[in-house]
């Protein structure tokens, strides 16, 4: 049973607008890339996960503190006599072992995810065993890109890669037949409840309201939409051929308006500009008094 759910942060969220609206610095764009395919490995897993047959809480995406570290989990399953704990990569390429330490050839090292694996569950186990719980953890890397290649990998059962995935997950079905009871859930309560919401804005560049391109953006690419003209109903993608509702595009750029400038109010004017392919003011009037909140009057009014 699902738990707690994962969700794009804030941060991805912000960072994705961002990259389509202004040209990030390379170590910008590069850390948005990387949170962005970690994010997609950790669905393809949740969607995993999901199907497992044995009775079990799965709680995704966790930050918890013990002893002022904080430390990351990215799924933690609860069985009625085990706690499993794993971090998920999306690592695509060729990668060799060597002497405890992990390369992407031909020869650029990469942070051991064992390390953080070993400082994740011994962090967790202080941190159960501080409000009594004393369950054996498991932990795993799990190595979910289908096009990742290790050679020389180590004779470790703390890796699981892409071919041994389902064999995993097969196992850990047929390793428990007991059912889960109040004492998992009152854990998994316990767990959630500790769970920190991190400052979404740390690794975000500073930007304004000048500096970003305006316009409506694809839904799908992400390419800015050119105008469909007063009395047509529908944007028409000309880099991918998808279509949305012009009423749903302006409705997600409002969103996106909301995400970049919490403090900024959403006025007819301001969304005007922000959008620019909607050549009728009237028409995003009539849009933010049917989705949005009005608040104020004439021309005072924003919306909520
Ligand atoms: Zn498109």
């Amino acid at each position: 049973m699902l738990y707690k759910t994962r969700s794009e942060s804030t941060e991805l969220l912000t960072l994705q607008v961002l990259n389509n609206r202004m040209n990030l610095s390379e170590k910008d764009k590069s850390y948005f890339l990387n949170l962005k395919k970690g994010y997609e490995g950790e669905m393809t897993f949740d969607s995993l996960t999901d199907k497992l047959e044995l009775d079990c809480l799965i709680l995704n995406d966790l930050l918890l503190k013990q002893n002022n570290t904080s430390f990351q989990i990215d799924s933690l399953l609860i069985t009625p006599d085990s706690i499993y704990l794993f971090e998920v990569k999306n690592f695509e390429g060729d990668f060799y072992y060597e002497h405890d330490r992990l390369y992407k050839k031909p020869k650029t090292e990469i942070n051991n995810p064992l390390t953080q694996l070993s400082r994740s569950d011994s962090l967790l186990r202080q941190l159960l065993q501080s409000y009594g719980y004393h369950i054996p953890i498991k932990a795993h890397v799990i190595f979910i890109n289908p096009k990742f290649t290790l050679y020389q990998a180590p004779l470790t059962d703390s890796y699981i890669l892409p071919t041994q995935i389902n064999k995993y997950l097969t196992k850990l079905n047929s390793l428990h037949s007991m059912k889960i009871n109040q004492k998992q859930l009152k854990l998994a309560e316990k767990i959630g409840s500790l769970h920190i919401v991190d400052s979404p804005f740390k690794n975000i560049p500073s930007y304004d309201f000048a500096q970003l391109q305006k316009g409506i953006t694809c839904i799908k690419c992400h390419f800015f939409l050119t105008s469909g003209g007063a009395r047509i109903h529908k944007f028409h993608c000309s880099e991918c051929g998808s279509h949305e509702a012009i009423k749903d595009a302006v409705i997600r750029s409002v969103h996106e308006f909301k995400l970049l400038f919490p403090n900024h109010k959403i006025t007819t004017n301001s969304i005007h500009e922000w959008c620019q392919v909607i050549e009728s003011k009237k028409r995003i009037s009539r849009i933010l008094k049917s989705y949005f909140k009005s608040r104020g009057e004439k021309q005072w009014t924003f919306y909520e």
